[in-house]
């Protein structure tokens, strides 16, 4: 990274963008100067390392500031995954016919034991998109996801930054059944459920999307992740930076890390900053 774009991510209050503001530092890798081409046209919309369209209105240097704090991400899940390459049938589908499709699905064997699907709730043209990892039980019962324990915890995290379930939020799932036992989704799940959340979110057009656990995070990022690894750096998907924290139940049981998330908060809200201020 040369003097210069150091300067001006210091200026965009960014700097450096991969290390959280007024905390101590975590682990500071270099980002990539050059950023490679999208691995593959079928993967291309799942992995894209540049947040071009929201920043399309900043100046130049800016610009070039922020894409090269973007992380970009080489496709590990794709081999298991070909139904991330959508059918355009779902991916020309408006809210109600895939909210309907989403709730009638039958793309793999979560359907069998859910009581109900759940699409997602929320402003459907919020600046924020929350991701969580699959429906409990209280939300396969009541259809409208992070309804039970974790979602009470998601709603104080919310709160703490200024946000609210319902305005300029929306909420949603990596898988819309609910796994048995709350188990974690497979990948074939996740891959078979993607195509339901890469349309919601190109129907809502977030300026920016957080990543509530490993699932979510590797269903969106299309790359196996840690997430000690991966939080206090910004990603994208889609051209949509993602910012990746730990998901509310794991801080129930974790409390200890629930720092960790509240940093992470400040992060996106940060970054959510910078991105409006560019416009
Ligand atoms: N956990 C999730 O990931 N999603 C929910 O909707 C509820 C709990």
């Amino acid at each position: 990274m040369t003097l210069r774009t150091k300067g001006i991510l210091r200026e965009m209050g960014l700097a450096p963008l991969w290390r959280l503001r007024g905390v101590e530092e975590v682990a500071v890798e270099e980002p990539v100067a050059v950023l490679p081409e999208p691995p593959e046209a079928s993967v291309a919309q799942a992995v894209t390392p540049v947040a071009a369209a929201p920043l399309a209105a900043r100046p130049v240097e800016a610009r070039t500031a922020l894409r090269e704090a973007l992380v970009p991400l080489a496709p590990v899940l794709e081999a298991a995954a070909p139904s991330r390459t959508f059918s355009s049938d779902v991916a020309s589908l408006g809210w109600d016919e895939l909210e309907e499709r989403i709730r009638a699905c039958d793309a793999c064997g979560l359907c069998k034991r859910r009581k109900q699907a759940v699409p997602g709730v929320g402003d459907r043209q919020a600046d924020w998109l929350f991701v969580g990892e699959g429906p409990g039980a209280e939300e396969d019962e009541r259809g409208e996801p992070f309804v039970g324990q974790a979602g009470r915890l998601l709603d104080n995290m919310l709160g703490a930054v200024d946000l609210k379930r319902g305005e300029d939020v929306y909420i949603a799932n990596a898988v819309k059944c609910r796994p048995p036992n709350n188990r974690t989704p497979e990948a074939a799940e996740l891959a078979a459920c993607f195509p339901y959340l890469s349309r919601q979110i190109e129907l809502i057009k977030p300026r920016l999307i957080v990543a509530l656990g490993r699932p979510a995070a590797q269903a969106l990022l299309n790359q196996e992740i840690k997430i000690g690894a991966v939080r206090g750096k910004l990603f994208s998907h889609a051209s949509i930076p993602v910012v990746v924290t730990y998901h509310p139940a794991y801080l129930l049981r974790n409390m200890a890390d629930k720092a960790k998330a509240w940093e992470d908060l400040c992060f996106a809200r940060s970054t959510m900053r910078h991105l409006r201020d560019g416009e």
